[in-house]
């Protein structure tokens, strides 16, 4: 579990970051991490993205993968837009 650190949570209070306003990038081929703003197309429940970067995916087309916190995959309950 990667925790926010005291600080962090402060400065999120301080400019009124919500963190469940947010998704976890994880990228499977270099491990980068990074917060993006929660997507409507995102399934519910969405706590980590994995995609890869756009310099481990090279321009070609990613699957994308929706993970809850406890780390299972989620499936999209509908039709997304391609
Ligand atoms: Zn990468």
């Amino acid at each position: 579990m990667t925790g926010r650190s005291a600080i962090d949570s402060a400065i999120d209070e301080a400019t009124g970051f919500k963190p469940e306003e947010w998704v976890r990038l994880l990228c499977p081929g270099c491990g980068r991490r990074q917060l993006a703003k929660r997507d409507e197309t995102d399934p519910p429940g969405t706590h980590t993205v994995r995609v890869h970067c756009p310099k481990c995916n090279g321009g070609d087309f990613d699957e994308v993968f929706y993970l809850d916190a406890a780390g299972n995959e989620l499936q999209f309950q509908e039709d997304a837009p391609s």
